[in-house]
C-alpha cells in the first residue's frame, strides 16, 4: 500500500459568543487542521484516514499549522507505506530537526501521525483499539467543566449536569486571585457532587511553587483528587519539590512535547498523573510510547482531551482516565464509563439512543 495524497484543510472558528476562561488565558475560538491521507493498494478502493487539530485559541495558527503541514511534511510522506507508521514519524522528526522537534513542528507530525493510525484501522476494518492489544473495552472518563469564567452560582447547575450524565469525577479550574475564592468555589461544586465523586483542579501553570504549596495543602484538605499544572509546565525541578511536599497527587503534561521531555518528568518524579496531550505529545505513536513509559514508573495517565486518545486509553494498564466535556444532551456514561466503539479507525462513540 502507497500513500498517494495528502490533503490539508483548515477552519477559523468564529468568536464564542461566551469565550471561556482558566488562570492562564481566555480561550476565544481558534481553529481547526483537517488532514486527509489517502492511500491505494494495487487495483484496490483507496482507503483514506483522517485527523484534525484543534486550536482554543489564536487564530491564525490553524493557517500557519496547515501550511507547515502541506508544504514541510507531506513532499516527505508521499509514497510511503501507511502501515509503517513509526518509520513515518522517524523520517519527519529527522526533517524536522532544525527547527527543534518541539512546538509546531511535533504538532504537525502528531496530525499526520493520527491521520495514519486511522487510515490503517480503515484499511483492516478495525477500530484502532483494537488493533493495539488492549486491556478493556470501556474507559472512565471525568467531565471538565468548571471554568473560571462561571460564577459560583453557575457552577451549582454545571455540576448537577455533570452528576445527571453519570460522571463519577469533575474538575475545575482554580487560580482566582485569591484561595479563599477558589476554596468557595471548590465547596460549592463539592456540595452538589457529594463526597463519593472525585474532584479535580487545574491552574494551568499560573502558580510559583511557595503559592503551590500553600494553595495545594488547602486543596487536598479539601479532599481533591489531583492538583493539575500547578506550575509552569517546564519547570520539572519544581514540580518534582511540589510532589514530593504535597500527599495530593501532582498532574501534569499536556504541555509537554516527545517521549523525551516526558522521561525528564518521570525521572524526577516529578508526576503522579500524567495527562499527555495528543496534538503536542507528538500524536498517536508517541502518546502510546508516553504510557508505556510511565507505567514503568507507576505513574497513572489520563489524557488531555478525548477523541482519537479513547482508543489508545483501552490499550494503556496504567490509564486511569479520559477527559470529556458534557456528553450530548440526552447521554449518559454507563457506570461512568464511556464503551468503546465498533466502527473502524478512529471512530467516536454514537451516543444516539
Ligand atoms: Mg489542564
Amino acid at each position: 500500500m502507497r500513500i498517494e495524497s495528502i490533503e490539508v484543510t483548515h477552519d477559523v472558528a468564529p468568536p464564542r459568543a461566551r469565550p471561556i476562561r482558566d488562570a492562564l488565558q481566555v480561550l476565544d475560538g481558534g481553529g481547526t487542521v483537517h488532514v486527509t491521507v489517502r492511500a491505494r493498494d494495487g487495483l484496490r478502493d483507496v482507503v483514506t484516514g483522517t485527523s484534525s487539530t484543534g486550536f482554543g485559541r489564536m487564530r491564525a495558527a490553524p493557517g500557519a499549522l496547515a501550511a507547515f503541514v502541506a508544504e514541510v511534511l507531506v513532499p516527505e510522506v508521499i509514497g510511503a507505506d501507511p502501515f509503517l507508521v513509526r518509520g513515518i514519524r522517524d523520517r519527519l522528526w529527522r526533517h524536522t530537526d532544525y527547527h527543534g522537534t518541539a512546538g509546531f513542528a511535533l504538532l504537525g507530525i502528531a496530525a499526520i501521525d493520527v491521520a495514519l493510525w486511522d487510515l490503517v484501522g480503515h484499511a483492516l476494518g478495525q477500530p484502532v483499539w483494537r488493533l493495539l492489544g488492549p486491556v478493556r473495552d470501556r474507559m472512565p472518563a471525568y467531565a471538565m467543566v468548571g471554568w473560571l469564567n462561571f460564577s459560583v452560582e453557575e457552577l451549582l447547575p454545571i455540576a448537577e449536569k455533570a452528576m445527571a450524565q453519570g460522571f463519577t469525577g469533575v474538575k475545575m479550574k482554580v487560580g482566582c486571585a485569591t484561595l479563599e475564592e477558589d476554596v468557595t468555589r471548590i465547596r460549592a461544586v463539592r456540595s452538589v457532587i457529594g463526597d463519593g465523586t472525585r474532584l479535580m483542579v487545574d491552574a494551568n501553570q499560573v502558580f510559583d511553587l511557595p503559592e503551590a504549596l500553600r494553595r495545594g495543602r488547602v486543596f487536598q484538605e479539601l479532599g481533591c483528587f489531583w492538583f493539575e499544572e500547578p506550575l509552569r509546565a517546564d519547570n520539572h525541578a519544581h514540580l518534582a519539590e511540589l510532589a514530593h511536599a504535597l500527599d495530593i497527587r501532582v498532574a501534569t503534561g499536556e504541555n509537554d512535547f516527545g517521549k523525551r521531555q516526558f522521561r525528564d518528568l518521570f525521572e524526577r518524579r516529578a508526576v503522579d498523573v500524567v495527562q499527555p496531550d495528543l496534538r503536542r505529545a507528538g500524536g498517536a505513536t508517541e502518546c502510546l510510547e508516553v504510557a508505556a513509559m510511565a507505567d514503568a514508573f507507576d505513574v497513572a495517565y489520563a489524557s488531555h482531551g478525548g477523541g482519537p486518545h479513547l482508543h489508545l486509553l483501552a490499550a494503556m494498564p496504567n490509564a486511569i482516565y479520559m477527559e470529556s466535556g458534557f456528553l450530548p444532551d440526552g447521554a449518559r456514561l454507563d457506570d461512568g464509563c464511556i464503551r468503546l466503539p465498533e466502527g473502524p479507525g478512529f471512530s467516536q462513540p454514537d451516543w444516539r439512543g
